[in-house]
């Protein structure tokens, strides 16, 4: 071994131990410092806002739900639940106070949060759901119940849609997610006008301007009124305005000239939303109104409700041989109308029985002579078959005067919110 060998093992040696005193201190210190945090924590001041109990518990809550179903009772639902006779007794007297328990709705949700300490469970608070809008809370505070309602706080949203039917209103509206209650009452409004299966076709344009609910995360809650509605055809358009007198007495849907959208009988008595065109339907001939068949058809999915076409009276619930299952009303001395190859008829309709204009009195079917699902309507006017989607009937209500002069307030005021509206999107 010669100096240098000698000399760099000296070196070599030197490092190595400084690499390793180097290491420990790092280990060491880091320790330190592991330390240190846990120090730290300990020394956190206790939450003193907190009651401790002395000896150790295990304590938690948990949440059960239940859902009302069809014919139960909300004592029952709470008879499901950890609660004992008497704490059910004191929450039904409590929730009366909020609720009628006779209206809950089937699907009304209800919620339970229990705490177990050492394996005692005993229900804490009780939440029930009336509706979209409301939450009533039940809560245990000195071992009695007490209750609190809430109602939650809904934001407005004014809506403008414009769109191009294709192959149905309902698909059309659907694809810019018009919630369907607006669907469905948009169509209502111009029943009374337009003949949805024969009148619309494919390209003509609607507009719709409607209110709609939300809750402060911007969920849809619920929707609101209607207030501007628009069919454009091919060569009529059908614009209607939402009015209100001002103690409220009169509440409808006027065109600009103030003539109210509701008429004595509709040219639809069914709802149009999933009326296809009758161009393009081959599968069920839709026959027009000619010397041999006296009526109008409108081929609709079987168990398609359909309406009462105006007030009236049922003279006929019965089966009819070639017409199927069918109905007649009678109106006034003047006006009957007829439905036929129904399915089935609706719960309380017979003969005898008073209707109202859109009331649900039966179903689409084929009964009867009939090549596939299908209303077959008749107008009849003192005696004698009428064409239907040809009759001029008398309009309804006209506003007049002082009622006139709202209407165009209320008119103009619309406007300006819908062209505000439209600029802004
Ligand atoms: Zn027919």
């Amino acid at each position: 071994m010669n100096i240098y060998n000698k000399f760099s093992l000296i070196i070599l040696s030197g490092l190595l131990i400084t690499i390793s005193t180097a290491y420990y201190l790092t280990i060491s210190y880091g320790d330190i410092k592991k330390y240190q945090n846990l120090n730290s924590i300990k020394t956190q001041p206790l939450d003193t806002s907190k009651k401790y109990s002395p000896e150790l518990k295990i304590a938690y809550t948990y949440k059960k739900k239940y859902e009302m179903q069809e014919g139960e009772t909300f004592s029952q639902i709470l008879r499901k639940t950890e609660l004992n006779d008497n704490e059910i007794q004191e929450i039904i007297r409590l929730t009366k106070e909020k609720v009628d328990l006779n209206k809950l709705n089937i699907g009304t949700k209800i919620e339970t949060l229990s705490s177990i300490e050492n394996g005692d469970l005993s229900i804490q608070n009780i939440i029930i759901y009336p509706n979209k809008e409301s939450e009533v809370f039940i809560f245990r505070n000195d071992n009695k119940f007490k209750i609190k309602s809430n109602q939650l706080m809904l934001y407005p949203e004014l809506v403008y849609q414009e769109v191009e039917i294709q192959n149905s209103i309902f698909e059309s509206l659907t694809n810019v997610d018009t919630p369907e209650s607006i669907i469905m009452e948009f169509v209502q409004l111009f029943s009374f006008d337009i003949d949805f299966q024969r009148e619309i076709r494919q390209g003509n344009r609607i507009k719709i301007f409607y209110k709609k609910f939300n809750d402060e995360k911007q969920n849809f809650v619920k929707t609101g009124s209607i207030m501007f509605a628009e069919i454009q055809l091919h060569n009529h358009a059908y614009e209607l305005y939402r009015f209100e007198s001002e103690n409220k007495k009169l509440v409808g849907y006027f065109d600009s000239k103030g003539k109210s959208a509701t008429k004595a009988l509709m040219k639809t008595p069914i709802n149009g939303a999933r009326l296809s065109s009758s161009f393009g339907v081959r599968k069920h001939p839709i026959l027009g109104y000619n010397k041999m068949h006296r009526g109008t058809d409108f081929a609709a999915p079987e168990g398609t409700p359909v309406m009462a076409s105006g007030d009236g009276k049922i003279i006929r619930a019965r089966w009819c041989g070639g017409g199927g299952n069918c109905i007649k009303i009678k109106h006034n001395s003047t006006y009957s109308t007829v439905y036929a190859h129904l399915k089935n008829f609706a719960r309380g309709i017979r003969e005898g029985v008073r209707v109202k204009q859109g009331q649900t009195i039966g179903y689409v079917g084929s009964t009867g002579m009939s090549t596939g699902p299908h209303l077959h309507y008749e107008v009849i006017i003192n005696g004698k078959k009428v064409n239907s989607q040809k009759l001029k009937l008398p309009s309804g209500k006209i506003l007049k005067n002082k009622e006139r002069k709202l209407f165009e307030v209320s008119k103009i005021k619309l406007n300006v919110l819908k062209s505000k509206l439209i600029s802004s999107q």
